[in-house]
C-alpha cells in the first residue's frame, strides 16, 4: 500500500521554521514512497482562524518548494461529517453533555484539594457526568450552552481490550487513552475538538501515516481510542522532533521574528530555511 501523508496547519498565526519543518518532514516521507501529500487546513476555529493567515501559509509553502494535491480539505467545510461522528459516539452512549465553565472547573478542582493531571493539566472532576437527562434536557432547552464530552471509562470499557500504534520513532506503544479524562469532542462555540475532528479527517483522507510534532505524542493515546469506537482504518505515526529558537524554547506562532515571511523579507532563500533546519534538527 502507497503512503499518505498530510500537513495540517491552523491558520491562525504566520507558519514559522517548526510549521516548514512539519511541512518539509510530512512530503519527504511521502516522496520517498512515490506516495502522496496532502494539506489540510485546520480552520475549525472560527474565532482564531484568518483568512490573510490561509493565504499566507500556501504562499510560504509555495516558497519552500512545496507541491500538494488539491483541493485542500477545509475542516469548516465538512462540519456534518464531524457531527455524524458525534452522533455514532452518541449512539453508543458515551457522550454527556458539560454545562460547565472553565470557572466551575477550576473552583470544582480546588474544592477537591487534588486532581489527576493528564498532558493538558488537570482532569475534568466529572461534574456533569451523572445528570439525569431530563435535568440535561431542561438546561440545553433554557439556551444553557454546552459542551460534549466523551466518558472515557465507559468507552474504554466498550472497547475491552488493548489498543496499540505503531511509532516510527518509539516503536509499537500500548495506548493508554484515560490520560486525558473526559475529554470535551465538541466545544460550546466549535462543532468538533482537535481530537475528534483530526482522527476523521485522517480517515477520510485516506492518511496511511500520521507525520507530527513530539508536542502531540501524547494525543495518540486518545486517537487510538477514537478510531477503535468509530471503526476507523488505524495509520502508522511518525512523531518528529521539534525544532527549537537558539535558547532551545519551542518556536511559537507569536514569535514572528522566525516567521517564513520575516526571514523571507530579511533575504533567506528557501534553501537557507532548509540549511537551517537540518542544522537544528
Ligand atoms: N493543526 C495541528 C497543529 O498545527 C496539527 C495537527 C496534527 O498534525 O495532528 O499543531
Amino acid at each position: 500500500m502507497s503512503v499518505t501523508t498530510r500537513f495540517a496547519p491552523s491558520p491562525t498565526g504566520w507558519l514559522h521554521l517548526g510549521h516548514a519543518y512539519a511541512a518539509l518532514f510530512a512530503e519527504e516521507q511521502a516522496r520517498r514512497e512515490e506516495g502522496r501529500f496532502l494539506i489540510r487546513l485546520e480552520d475549525i476555529d472560527g474565532t482564531r482562524s484568518r483568512p490573510e493567515y490561509e493565504t499566507a501559509l500556501f504562499e510560504d509553502l509555495e516558497w519552500l518548494g512545496l507541491s500538494w494535491e488539491q483541493p485542500v480539505r477545509r475542516q469548516s467545510e465538512h462540519e456534518s461529517d464531524y457531527r455524524q461522528a458525534l452522533t455514532q459516539l452518541d449512539s453508543l452512549g458515551l457522550l454527556y453533555p458539560c454545562f460547565c465553565t472553565r470557572r466551575e472547573i477550576q473552583e470544582e478542582i480546588a474544592r477537591a484539594g487534588q486532581a489527576p493531571h493528564g498532558p493538558d493539566g488537570p482532569l475534568y472532576p466529572g461534574t456533569c457526568r451523572n445528570r439525569n437527562l431530563s435535568e440535561c434536557a431542561d438546561l440545553i432547552a433554557s439556551g444553557q450552552p454546552y459542551a460534549l464530552r466523551l466518558n472515557v471509562e465507559k468507552a474504554i470499557h466498550l472497547v475491552n481490550k488493548t489498543l496499540t500504534w505503531e511509532d516510527a520513532s518509539r516503536g509499537v506503544q500500548e495506548a493508554q487513552p484515560a490520560i486525558f479524562g473526559d475529554v470535551v469532542l465538541a466545544r460550546k462555540d466549535t462543532p468538533a475538538s482537535y481530537h475528534l475532528a483530526v482522527v476523521v479527517d485522517d480517515a477520510l483522507q485516506g492518511i496511511t501515516l500520521v507525520t507530527r510534532g513530539e508536542d502531540l505524542f501524547e494525543a495518540t493515546h486518545l486517537h487510538r481510542l477514537l478510531q477503535e469506537l468509530l471503526k476507523l482504518p488505524v495509520p502508522r505515526w511518525h512523531h518528529h522532533s521539534l525544532i527549537t529558537d537558539d535558547a532551545g524554547k519551542r518556536l511559537a506562532k507569536r514569535d514572528d521574528a522566525r516567521s517564513l515571511r520575516s526571514l523571507r523579507d530579511s533575504g533567506w532563500t528557501s534553501d537557507d530555511v532548509r540549511a537551517a533546519l537540518a542544522r537544528s534538527a
